[in-house]
């Protein structure tokens, strides 16, 4: 098996046998010539269903997470909703009090209304998930780390958990990405990805995945899914992503090391309060972060000596940073997480939640010293 830098740049690639291009041509035909008999020889016929960059992207989608096959989606919010579909009314959703937002509320706006159960409990304790798992819990799911605050979920241990029930487990791994963090490999059945984070990586496609450690009944419904209701990236979207994905390992690394700075930077800073960082060693999950990471990611969060407005002028006053909402750019962002979640979110008022990027991090910290002090 080769390593996770080959497979990036080698899964979804072969030179076009039409023309030997080594850049993949973006097949933008929504439909595929049928041979005289009827058949289609070369596999391809309608895009909802499939499509020559869809399939290089799922295919290096599948081997990056460790997976038999991965299926890809028009956002990271869609993926996720195509999990829940796939299940049925009646059945019950375990899942993180601390869980993106889009997906709390699809759960309670959205499923609720259509039968689906679901319960949101403290994913860092392992006890209180035991406690509520029913009868009929079919999925928990969770991400870790958390957004925004890199709460970390011991993933192993819900697994075993899940398989006393017969429960499903999907790990939403668009923070950590496959680089830092191997859902399938500790016994997920399903691994989620907002690949408009990391995997893409430069803020400029909205793209999602689901994939699968083996086939399953539920896999069959989830591709019947993408095929009826073709929440499908497009072909251009496709061969963004999977440009993107060439370098995916060697950002990740940086982004890594840079964050690792800035978290450090920041929990020695006299006007921070405190700082959510899984790679600090005093991070309530750093144990746990350090047995099933290799290394802890890039989004940083910090709450701020003060309320709200001590928070806002913080980020007023950045200029390398950029106030704007998504982390897994090259441009670092800062992000004020409560007034983006709105009424009755369980985030500080003082929270900023910052996407460490690529830049040199003296830069970075130089810039938050001086947003800091005022
Ligand atoms: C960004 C994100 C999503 C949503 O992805 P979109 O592509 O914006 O729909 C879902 N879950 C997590 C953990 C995310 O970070």
């Amino acid at each position: 098996m080769t390593k996770i830098e080959t497979q990036a740049i080698h899964a979804g690639f072969t030179p076009d046998a039409a023309t030997g291009a080594v850049s993949p041509p973006i097949h933008l035909s929504t439909t595929f010539e049928r041979a005289a008999d009827g058949s289609y020889p070369l596999g391809y016929h309608y895009s909802r269903e499939a499509n020559p960059n869809r399939t290089a992207l799922e295919a290096t989608l599948a081997q990056l997470e460790g997976g038999h096959a991965a299926a890809a989606f028009g956002s990271g919010s869609v993926a996720t909703m195509t999990l829940l579909q796939a299940l049925a009314p009646g059945d019950h959703v375990l899942t993180s009090g601390d869980l993106y937002h889009g997906v709390r509320k699809m759960l309670t706006e959205i499923f609720a209304l259509w039968g689906l159960e679901s319960t949101f409990v403290d994913m860092t304790n392992n006890a209180e998930i035991e406690e509520y798992l029913q009868a009929n819990t079919r999925l928990i799911l969770f991400e870790t780390p958390t957004n925004p605050r890199l709460r970390v979920t011991d993933i192993a241990a819900v697994v075993a958990m899940a398989k006393a029930v017969e429960a499903l487990v999907a790990v939403d791994n668009t923070i950590a990405t496959p680089l830092n963090q191997r859902p399938l490999e500790l016994g997920a059945d399903i691994v989620i990805h907002a690949t408009t984070k990391y995997l893409n990586g430069h803020s400029d496609v909205l793209g999602g995945a689901l994939v699968t450690r083996e086939p399953s009944e539920l896999w069959d419904r989830i591709k019947m899914i993408q095929h009826i209701g073709g929440a499908v990236p497009s072909p251009f979207d496709c061969w963004l992503t999977l440009r993107g994905l060439q370098t995916f390992p060697y950002r990740v690394r940086a982004h890594n090391e840079n964050a690792l700075k800035v978290a450090q930077f920041l929990s020695d800073h006299p006007n921070v309060e405190r700082v959510y960082y899984p790679g600090l060693p005093d991070d309530p999950g750093h144990a746990v972060a350090a047995q099933q990471m290799s290394d802890f990611g890039a989004v940083v969060s910090a709450q701020v000596k003060g309320d709200a407005a001590a928070a806002l002028a913080v980020a007023e006053r950045v200029r390398v940073f950029t106030r704007a909402t998504s982390f897994g750019g090259a441009h670092s962002f800062i992000e004020h997480r409560a007034s983006i979640e709105g009424e009755g979110t369980p985030t500080p008022q003082n929270l900023l939640r910052l996407s460490v990027g690529l830049e040199n991090a003296d830069d970075l910290i130089a810039d938050l010293d001086a947003a800091l002090r005022g």
